[in-house]
């Protein structure tokens, strides 16, 4: 997961723990206004029997209220209000109305009327049958919510439309709820305005899906590009670590070119001239090599070159770097090693190489090689330590070749 992806759900995951606080509050105010509900209906059906003027103020100013976005604040005094008003006027009709009646109690309002009493007992279980409906619905939505904003965070922009949709909803339940006639229509309202809210979660629950399934195709997408850039960059590299070693070895013998030689005696110069290291330097050429190509053709003269070459490289590995400096000359670094020992080591390449076991025709050819070693002097050059290997190794093809010489 890149830095990216983990900031854009740590954003995703606050959106979340907002929408759902938010939910939380919203749950428990609806549940607040459903139980001042239901007591506003025991009121009401306890009024139905003796109409009253400060009760009728009250419910004009619920109405108001309600009108204006219902809140448990809002709506609470004025039903505790309109509780005392509804008891005094029971109690001015000669009613007993306890204080902290009950639900059950309301069935005692109208002992003298039994019709009314029935009826009235009547609308209470439709009622109650009601508020049932009502909040097992809004549970389910709450979990609805709950779980849907659990599975996709959804956007904040989309969860405001969605709140203020549910509100206007809620709103004007209210409205039409005072202004039904009776049970039955009321019932009818409520049921059509919480089938409109649960299309509206469906429909929310929808956008959100979709939203969420772009989202993980473009996760998925982002992914995939990834992982081929990653395997383009590796091959890249092993491309240009090709290319590198290519650049610095010798196509013919396999040895390190020219080019290597000069990078590995840059840092010889370095170390000798910081005190840390020592070093000698030997150029190694093929004796009459002009006369082998001559005598046996081109191609044997390169399988000479590749077999001297790949005997030096044995020969001196863990001791000495060996390279192809150009056509049948060799150049070997010395590392800590005395001149005297370079020029040791360098007798027996000497010797070995004379000891290489050519045929051409099935008849022995003997092939040798002379050298020049030089001390790397801290004043020196790259070229000029390399000049005056060179030089000594001519004064070995003078002295009379398959040998080597120290200057
Ligand atoms: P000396 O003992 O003085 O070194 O004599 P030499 O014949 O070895 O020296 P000279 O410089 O006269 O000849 C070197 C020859 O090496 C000339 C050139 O054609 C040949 N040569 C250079 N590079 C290659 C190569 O890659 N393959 C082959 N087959 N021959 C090469
Ligand atoms: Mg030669
Ligand atoms: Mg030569």
């Amino acid at each position: 997961m890149t830095a990216e992806d983990r900031l854009e759900e740590d954003v995703w995951e606050r959106k979340y723990h907002l929408a759902l606080e938010r939910m939380e509050r919203d749950e428990r105010e609806f549940q607040a206004v459903e139980e001042l509900l239901r007591r506003l209906a025991l009121r009401l059906a306890a009024l139905v029997r003796n109409p009253d003027d400060d009760v009728d103020a009250l419910l004009g100013r619920l109405t108001a209220a309600l009108r204006y976005g219902p809140s448990a604040a809002s709506i609470e005094p004025l039903l505790d209000a309109l509780s005392e008003a509804v008891t005094r006027a029971d109690e001015r009709a000669g009613i007993e109305s306890p204080a902290g009646q009950s639900e059950a109690d309301v069935g005692d309002i109208a002992e003298g009327d039994t019709a009314t009493v029935a009826a009235l007992r009547a609308d209470m279980a439709r009622l109650q049958e009601l508020l049932a409906v009502v909040s097992a619905r809004l549970g389910d939505m709450a979990r609805y919510l709950a779980g849907e904003l659990e599975e996709t965070a959804a956007g904040e922009g989309a969860d405001r439309a969605l709140d203020a949709r549910v509100r206007e909803e809620m709103r004007e339940l209210g409205e039409k709820t005072l202004a039904a006639a009776d049970l039955v229509s009321l019932q009818a309202e409520v049921t059509a305005r919480l089938s409109l809210i649960d299309q509206h979660f469906r429909e929310h629950r929808e956008r959100e899906d979709a939203r969420l399934a772009t989202y993980r195709e473009r996760a998925a997408r982002m992914h995939h590009r990834v992982e081929e850039l990653e395997s383009q960059a590796t091959s890249l590299q092993d491309s240009l670590r090709r290319e590198h070693e290519l650049a610095l070895t010798d196509g013919l013998t396999g040895l390190p070119n020219r080019l290597a030689y000069e990078r590995r005696m840059a840092d010889v110069e370095s170390e000798v001239r910081a005190g840390t290291g020592v070093a000698c330097v030997g150029a190694f050429d093929i004796d009459h090599f002009k006369a082998i190509n001559d005598t046996y053709g081109h191609a044997a003269g390169d399988a000479v070159l590749r077999i001297v070459g790949q005997a030096l490289a044995r020969e001196l590995e863990g001791r000495a770097f060996v390279a192809r400096y150009g056509g049948e000359e060799f150049a070997v670094v010395f590392h800590d090693a005395s001149p005297a020992e370079a020029e040791a080591q360098a007798q027996d390449l000497c010797a070995m190489v004379a000891k290489l076991a050519f045929h051409a025709s099935s008849k022995p050819v003997t092939v040798t090689m002379s050298g020049g070693i030089t001390r790397f002097n801290a004043s020196d050059s790259v070229a000029v330590a390399f000049d005056r290997a060179d030089r000594a190794l001519y004064a070995a093809k003078r002295a009379g070749r398959n040998r080597c010489v120290l200057v």
